[in-house]
């Protein structure tokens, strides 16, 4: 039988990086056995349902490239894929659970429950329903119905017996029956419960394989006495562990900023965020750590996944970004900012456009090993295209670089100039441009620092850029010049 694996999220806002984790586990899993990824939608709890969630889920999942097989957008043979669209099915198979006598009614109104709740808590015991309905003979249950008490239903437990599942992470887990609670299984409003429902969907979509977040665990016994129940054939179980911030502590649901929305709009690439995440949770058994999506899903193994906790940073998957950066192709490089500035920033985008592109993918030569993160680029380049700031004197003046004064720096802008404008000089390609200057600074019995400091702030007037020759080759001899003269006017 091949592989079937889902995604579940409950559409309750922005999508965590977490669940993009969960996701790629699927996915990685699921291809690597050339199976189908589901996504289902588990929307019952209509109080926490945020509008729009469902559409946003999709386009991230879109924009980072993990396209489940089947789904809203997609659907197939397994649908609906909105448990909301499926509450027929609750209610048929609610009532095969009860013919069977596996599950019961239950009349207990919400006061008794929550002081039935308070006394065990005041009794430091476990709170569970005390079973007080599951004994109703038949004629009192129809009693309570023809009257018209509303009910829930609950799933009976198997006394003195113990549930039993095998964990691809964990190992086999197993608890005794007295600890799990007759949970409900459907509310008053006719609705299911996430226990019930996740298990008549999976059964239903034929899902093979349930790879989750490890907050589940506790419920997987609940799951597993309804798979029996119902006399259908376990999943496999894989529990994957959480992602922690830095301090240990859990990152909590639906904040923006562990969204993977908030990620895509500081612009981080889908590849370099994929690759850092993989590696939350799972050892690949080597040093390496650049993976492409195609490496992971060769690579990657449900049972490389550990317990414990991984620790979520964002510096570190900026790491991961410049990293990307820095190995991708220039035409690559300069497609894919386009298409983020297009999305993000199409106002530089088209003031940048009339440059010739040659200057730019010069620029970008030099950014390729500098920039982090997309959204550096206008900071990183605006001097390129704008005229250049007014001169500062604090940062043109450097005395570490031996150029103590105005004056100084006049001296050395002479030099530069001098070298550009002779047309003898060869200046073509950065290399040439290197020797020249290197030479021609010598023969002036000055020091590179001297003429190359005030040459790369007069260029750029910024703290940081690149050097001075690098400045040079981009900006070639005219603009070069052009830049020079204007600051030494300003002295
Ligand atoms: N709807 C659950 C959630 O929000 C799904 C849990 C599961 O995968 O079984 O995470």
């Amino acid at each position: 039988m091949s592989i079937v694996t889902r995604f579940a999220p409950s559409p309750t806002g922005y999508v965590h990086i977490w669940s993009l984790r969960t996701v790629l586990y699927n996915y990685l899993y699921t291809k690597q056995h050339d199976g189908k990824f589901m996504l289902r939608i588990e929307d019952t709890d209509r109080a926490r349902f945020v509008e729009g969630s469902v559409e946003n889920l999709q386009n991230v999942l879109a924009s980072v490239g993990l396209i489940p097989d089947e789904g809203p957008n997609n659907p197939g043979d397994k649908g609906p894929y909105f448990q909301s669209e499926r509450l027929d099915i609750y209610q048929e198979y609610i009532q095969k659970l009860l013919d069977a006598d596996k599950a019961y009614y239950c009349f207990c109104s919400s006061e008794r429950l929550t002081e039935l709740r308070e006394e065990q808590q005041s009794l430091w015991l476990p709170t569970k329903y005390d079973k007080k309905c599951r004994y109703l003979t038949p004629e009192e249950v129809q009693e309570q119905l023809d009257s018209g008490v509303p009910y829930t239903i609950r799933l009976k437990v198997p006394d003195n017996t113990e549930i039993s599942f095998e964990d691809a992470v964990r190992g086999k887990i197993t608890i005794p029956s007295k600890d799990v609670d007759e949970q409900v299984l459907m509310k008053t409003d006719g609705f299911p419960t996430y226990h019930f429902a996740v298990v008549v969907d999976d059964h239903l979509m034929w899902v093979t394989d349930i790879v989750r977040g490890d907050e589940w665990i506790p419920s997987t016994p609940k799951h597993v006495l309804l798979y029996q129940a119902f006399d259908w054939e376990l999943p496999n179980f894989a529990h994957v562990p959480p992602l922690l911030w830095a301090g240990g502590k859990k990152l909590s649901k639906r904040t923006w900023d562990v969204s993977v929305e908030s990620f895509l709009a500081k612009w981080f690439l889908p590849e370099a965020m994929l690759n850092y995440i993989s590696l939350l949770g799972w050892n690949p058994k080597t040093t390496e750590e650049i993976f492409s999506l195609t490496e992971l899903i060769e690579r990657f193994k449900l049972s490389d996944v550990h317990r414990a906790g991984a620790i979520f940073e964002e510096e570190r998957m900026a790491w991961f970004n410049a990293e990307y950066i820095k190995n991708m192709e220039l035409p690559t490089l300069w497609n894919k900012l386009k298409t983020y500035l297009s999305r993000y920033d199409s106002e530089y985008l088209e003031e940048i456009s009339v440059f010739p592109e040659e200057f730019i993918l010069k620029i970008l030569t030099e950014l390729q090993t500098r920039m982090r993160t997309f959204n550096e680029f206008r900071g990183l380049t605006e001097y390129f295209f704008k005229d250049v700031a007014d001169l500062d004197p604090d940062l043109i003046v450097n005395a570490k670089m031996k150029v103590e004064s105005l004056w100084e720096v006049k001296k050395s802008l002479w030099i530069c100039l001098d070298i550009l404008e002779n047309r003898d000089l060869k200046l073509e390609t950065l290399d040439e441009i290197k020797e020249t200057f290197i030479e021609e600074i010598n023969k002036a019995e000055m020091k590179n620092g001297q003429v190359l400091w005030p040459t790369r702030v007069a260029l750029s007037m910024q703290q940081f850029s690149p050097w001075a020759l690098e400045l040079i080759y981009i900006f070639g001899r005219e603009k070069s010049m052009e830049r020079i003269k204007k600051v030494l006017k300003q002295i």
